[in-house]
C-alpha cells in the first residue's frame, strides 16, 4: 500500500542509479541525500529518517521499503525531463519555488545570494565580470551564477511544467 503525500516539502533520498535525477530536483530546490550505498544501508537511513523518501529504479529496493512501511517512489526509465515530472505529481510538489529555493546541485547545501565582491576569489575572471548575480552554497562554498547552463535550466522547467499542466480542452468546430 502506497500513501499519497501532500506536502511540498517532501525530502527525498536517491538511491546511486539517480545521481542526475538528484541534482535535477536539487536544482528545482528541492532536498534530496544521494545514498551511493548498498541496499541494507538504504533502508536503515530510510528507517532513521522516515519523513524522506526514497526515489530508487530497483524493483527489489523498492517493494523492500513499502513492505517496511517507508515512502519509496519507482522512478520510471524515461528521460530526465519525464522522470521529474513523474516525481513532482506523485508527490504534489511545485516547481513554482524554482528558482528561489535552488539547492546546491553538489552537495545538497542551501544557496544564498551573495554581493558580487563575495565571490571575487570564488570565480574566473570573465565569469566575474560578465554577471551580476551568484549564489555560494552554504555548505561546500561552491559558487553559482546565472551562466549557459541557465538556459538549459530553464528549458527543462518548461519541459516539466508542461509535462504537469493538464491536457488542454480540445476546441470544437
Ligand atoms: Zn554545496
Amino acid at each position: 500500500m502506497r500513501t499519497r503525500i501532500n506536502s511540498f516539502m517532501q525530502e527525498f533520498i536517491a538511491d546511486a542509479m539517480l545521481l542526475k535525477l538528484a541534482r535535477w530536483l536539487r536544482i528545482f530546490g528541492v532536498d534530496v541525500d544521494f545514498a551511493d550505498l548498498p541496499d541494507n544501508q538504504i533502508i536503515a537511513l530510510l528507517d532513521i529518517h522516515r519523513s524522506k523518501a526514497l526515489l530508487t529504479q530497483d524493483v527489489q529496493l523498492h517493494g523492500r521499503a513499502l513492505h517496511r512501511g517507508f515512502k519509496s517512489f519507482l522512478v520510471p526509465r524515461l528521460n530526465i525531463e519525464a522522470q521529474l515530472a513523474a516525481v513532482y505529481k506523485e508527490f504534489n510538489l511545485n516547481l513554482g519555488d524554482f528558482p528561489s529555493k535552488t539547492v546546491c546541485p553538489s552537495c545538497n547545501g542551501r544557496l544564498e545570494a551573495v554581493k558580487k565582491s563575495e565571490v571575487k576569489e570564488k570565480v574566473l575572471e570573465n565569469v566575474y565580470k560578465s554577471h551580476r548575480k551568484f549564489w555560494l552554497c552554504k555548505k561546500c562554498g561552491k559558487a553559482y551564477w546565472e551562466g549557459s547552463h541557465w538556459k538549459r535550466i530553464n528549458e527543462t522547467a518548461k519541459s516539466v511544467k508542461a509535462l504537469l499542466a493538464p491536457p488542454k480542452p480540445t476546441k470544437s468546430a
